[in-house]
Formats: structure tokens, C-alpha cells, sequence
């Protein structure tokens, strides 16, 4: 069985008439160091389907899972810790938490289970490093650019050596420049364990870069 199966996913809203269906029937299997983009216009579905793949929101019907466990049957009570365990998401916004440091933040998904050891500040500084900001651990984001915070993001999200990686636009808001690198950052990063990446964006040049893309388009990828 393949790393990540999404079968048959649905995700219908209910509205006084029709149910208005945004997702509709969505199939995607991926392994470990499958790097794959979602491209698709505004409202196509592209973050609902990655909040269902990241167990953040759940489908009308059909069935995630990853590593052989399927997430509808993650009680809810497990599901930060498996979450914190297994997926790592970068969003648009950085949401680094202002009070703290750069290094402070990427341990920040090391708390869900305890305080961070030795191990992980280590593993912190060498992600910082790779990301370009060995000399910016200690500022605070009001001290970084914009592209410096999501560096600071996506070292965050790699933290835990997750297996799956979901980025929602995460070039969204950097120029072109930043966008690359942070592509590169995405696509090259060097990880103990290759991850599955799933990256949505609607830059057709971060898509490029992928060996691999689907577009959405009502609700199922074509
Ligand atoms: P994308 O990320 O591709 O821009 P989204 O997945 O955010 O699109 O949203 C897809 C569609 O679902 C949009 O038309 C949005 O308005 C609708 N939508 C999202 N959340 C809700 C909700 N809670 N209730 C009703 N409609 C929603
Ligand atoms: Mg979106």
C-alpha cells in the first residue's frame, strides 16, 4: 500500500438548496520522496484538500491514510500528537509566534510531546543553518524579512521529520526570489528519511520545479 492513499475524497457544505461540493471524488496515492504540486484557481479546494489530507478538517466521505493508518480512525484526543509526529505544514503566513526566536520557533512542534531534548536543538541549529540563517537564530521575526520568517517556517516544519509535508502557497507572499529559494529549500532540503511533499500554490514557476503536478479543477484533479 502506497505512503499516502486519498481515496474517493468528498467534501460537500451544506446550503439551503443544493449541497455545494467542493471536492468530488479526489484519488491521490504518493510514496516517500514523492514532491508533488497542486495547482488550481482560487477556490478550486486546493487548502481544503490539504486541511484533509493534514487531519485538520475531515471529508463528507472517502478516506485518508498515511503509513498505513487511515485518519478517520485516529481518535480526535491523538490527533495533535500524531500530527506533530507525522506531518509537517507550512502555510502562506509564517505564523512564527512574535515572543520567541527564531530557533525557539522551529522547536516550537517539539513541545506537543514534551520539552525538546538535546537531539532536537541541535537538529534546530543545523535546519537554520540549511535554510540559510546560521547568524539570525537569535532574532526575533519583527527582526526578519519576510522571506527570512518563512526559512524560519519551513525549518519548523521539518523539525519533527515528518513524513508528510503539506505547504499551502507558501511563496504566496515573497517576491520572485524568495519564492525560488524557498522552492529550492522545499524540493532539496536534505532529510534523514526522504518525506512525501505536497505543495499547492498558484505559481506556475514553484510548479515548474516539480517533477510532478495535478491541477484541481471542479473538485477532482485532472
Ligand atoms: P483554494 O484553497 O483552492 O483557494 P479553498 O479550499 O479554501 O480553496 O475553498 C474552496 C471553496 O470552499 C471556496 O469556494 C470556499 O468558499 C468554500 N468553503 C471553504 N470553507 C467553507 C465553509 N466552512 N463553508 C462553506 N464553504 C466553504
Ligand atoms: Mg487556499
Amino acid at each position: 500500500m502506497p505512503d499516502f492513499v486519498a481515496s474517493k475524497i468528498v467534501k460537500q457544505y451544506p446550503t439551503p438548496g443544493q449541497p455545494l461540493t467542493i471536492l468530488d471524488g479526489v484519488d491521490l496515492e504518493l510514496d516517500r520522496g514523492d514532491q508533488i504540486a497542486i495547482l488550481g484557481e482560487s477556490g478550486s479546494g486546493k487548502s481544503t484538500f490539504l486541511h484533509i489530507a493534514g487531519t485538520l478538517d475531515q471529508p463528507t466521505s472517502g478516506t485518508v491514510s498515511l503509513f498505513d493508518r487511515t485518519l478517520s480512525t485516529i481518535p480526535e484526543k491523538k490527533l495533535a500528537a500524531f500530527r506533530s509526529e507525522h506531518i509537517g505544514f507550512i502555510f502562506q503566513q509564517h505564523h512564527l509566534l512574535p515572543q520567541l526566536s527564531a530557533l525557539e520557533n522551529v522547536l516550537v512542534p517539539t513541545l506537543a510531546v514534551g520539552s525538546s531534548t538535546p537531539e532536537q536543538l541541535e537538529r534546530a541549529k543545523s535546519l537554520l543553518e540549511s535554510v540559510g540563517l546560521a547568524d539570525r537564530m537569535d532574532h526575533r521575526p519583527a527582526l526578519l524579512s519576510g522571506g527570512e520568517c518563512q526559512r524560519v517556517a519551513v525549518a519548523r516544519a521539518l523539525i519533527n521529520q515528518p513524513g508528510l509535508i503539506l505547504a499551502d502557497e507558501p511563496t504566496g507572499s515573497l517576491d520572485e526570489e524568495n519564492s525560488a529559494l524557498i522552492g529550492r529549500l522545499l524540493l532539496e532540503i536534505e532529510t534523514d528519511n526522504p518525506a512525501i511533499l505536497i505543495c499547492v500554490t498558484h505559481s506556475q514557476s514553484l510548479a515548474a520545479m516539480f517533477g510532478r503536478t495535478v491541477q484541481l479543477k471542479h473538485g477532482k484533479f485532472v
